[in-house]
């Protein structure tokens, strides 16, 4: 089988959100399409390690937040590299409460979903959500994963569905000078000043994370 071939699918970037008891949390997704018009449904892939998936299942709720080119990458770090389980990731965010479901704002659209079904996959759960409200946010062009990869140079957490695909990004680093490679998120600095340079403060600007963390890679 020629894997890469599945690399040809279209994907976007999402923060699916919902609710643990009181506090909101939420993840990354990048699997989510939308499967009929009229009601509207739309389909979303969360692994079954990622904290979401299980109080998805508990609220049987869910919204996703569409990304825009110029959302603040920080927000995929937070959401797509920490869990929900031990810290509120929505206190480093502006957000709000529409419909009883948490919505970030830097985003350019919301969907709110009503779990209608779901289907088992040995490592993914695929909610099928009925579309109860939905709005733009801003005029943000949605992001595709493609942008992600190519412009923000992120990478996907493993828990990713198509985080095979990565080794696609890695591929395309043929720049033989050293790089340095953040060790947590995957982002590779590419600035105008000298990664040694950099101020002690510098962090990620995918997942926060100190300088130390980055790798130097020949
Ligand atoms: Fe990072």
């Amino acid at each position: 089988m020629e894997q890469r071939a599945l690399w040809n699918i279209s994907y976007g970037v999402y923060i699916v959100s919902t609710w643990d008891g009181e506090r909101p949390t939420g993840c990354i997704a990048n699997s989510v399409m939308q499967i009929t018009s009229e009601p509207a449904t739309v389909a979303v892939s969360i692994n079954h390690d990622n904290y979401t998936n299980r109080c998805i299942e508990k609220s049987g709720r869910f919204a996703i937040i569409v990304l825009a080119e110029d959302s603040d990458p920080s927000i995929i770090g937070t959401f797509g590299f920490k869990t929900g389980k031990d810290m509120n990731k929505f206190d480093s965010v502006d957000y709000k409460i529409i419909d009883g479901m948490p919505i970030v704002n830097d985003g350019c659209a919301y969907i709110i979903c009503e779990v209608i079904n779901k289907m088992e996959t040995d490592t993914h759960t695929v909610f099928l959500g009925k579309v109860s409200n939905a709005d733009f946010i801003s005029k943000g062009v949605p992001m595709t994963y493609a942008y992600y990869h190519k412009v923000i140079k992120g990478k996907s957490p493993k828990n990713a569905p198509t985080y095979i695909a990565d080794e696609r990004g890695e591929n395309m680093a043929t720049n033989a000078e050293a790089k340095y490679v953040c060790g947590v998120c995957g982002y590779e600095y590419d600035g105008d000043i000298p990664f040694e340079d950099l101020p002690d403060d510098y962090v990620c600007p995918v997942c926060g994370e100190p300088k130390s963390v980055f790798v130097k890679q020949d």
